[in-house]
């Protein structure tokens, strides 16, 4: 069956000292502690190595924030899949709304870096949501729909088998604002749907797929009560094990 997972996105804060101070203090509050979902954190390029060497990653799993849709090559200042698979990261957030909207990565990059991540043993966290206007316009269900077709559906069935989905609506995203666990419901169930369309019952229930947008110490337990909510991607209160921790034992 699929798991449960909790994953940070720390974004671009915390210099190398600080987050490595915070990956260290998450790690030493988690020794010795049983909980009930996998762990993530991601963390900028710079910190990857250091931090997968500082803690104990059979725990917590760690993930980059990006990677290059290239090989490798003369493309200046970016990093391959290649190379965040070498410094221990086992995990890539791909498709993120800030990618998206602010770095222009459109489908067709984003098929691209979910084939060479995939290709060289990462697993993506493939983030998926609609802006507000969509929302309001009730065309949440086909932007979701487009954007997991565009990106993801060439994809054999056991390579789809390694991803881990996170439904993310831009509106909620930073703004404070969640989506309801019953909208959250309502559209994971809706995306289960549309993978068993393509891939069948079996590789649809395995799937995990977060929530992510201003979930938070006191929203994660509802949401994760819900059945087709398999866990949180977490973007500010993953800045702080007094707010993260508590999200993880939400399960
Ligand atoms: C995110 O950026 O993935 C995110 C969910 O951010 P926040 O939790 O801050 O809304």
């Amino acid at each position: 069956m699929r798991k449960n997972i909790v994953a940070g996105n720390w974004k671009m804060n915390t210099t190398l000292p600080e987050g490595l101070a915070l990956a260290k203090d998450l790690d030493a509050a988690l020794k010795g502690k049983t909980v009930n979902c996998d762990v993530v954190i991601g963390t900028p390029f710079t910190h990857l190595a250091t931090v997968a060497a500082a803690i104990d990653t059979a725990k917590i799993g760690v993930a980059a924030e990006n990677c290059a849709d290239q090989e490798k090559g003369a493309y200046t200042g970016e990093v391959s899949a290649a190379m965040v698979a070498s410094t221990g990261a086992k995990y890539v957030i791909l498709g993120h709304s800030e990618r998206r909207a602010y770095y222009h990565e459109t489908a067709e990059i984003l098929k691209t870096k979910v084939n060479l991540a995939l290709a060289n043993g990462l697993t993506p966290i493939f983030c998926i949501g609609e802006v507000l206007e969509e929302r309001e316009a009730g065309k949440h269900f086909e932007v979701v729909e487009e954007q997991i077709k565009k990106s993801l559906f060439d994809l054999s069935v056991a390579d789809f088998g390694k991803l881990v989905l996170a439904y993310e609506p831009v509106w909620a995203i930073g703004t404070g604002k969640t989506a309801s666990s019953d909208q959250a419901q309502e559209i994971h169930a809706y995306i289960r749907k549309v993978i068993a369309g393509k891939y069948g019952q079996e590789v649809a229930d395995n799937c995990s797929i977060l929530y992510g947008g201003s979930c938070n110490a006191s929203n994660a337990k509802e949401l994760f009560s819900k059945p087709d909510v398999d866990g949180g991607l977490i973007g500010g209160a993953s800045l702080g094990v007094d707010k993260f921790l508590p999200i993880i034992e939400a399960f």
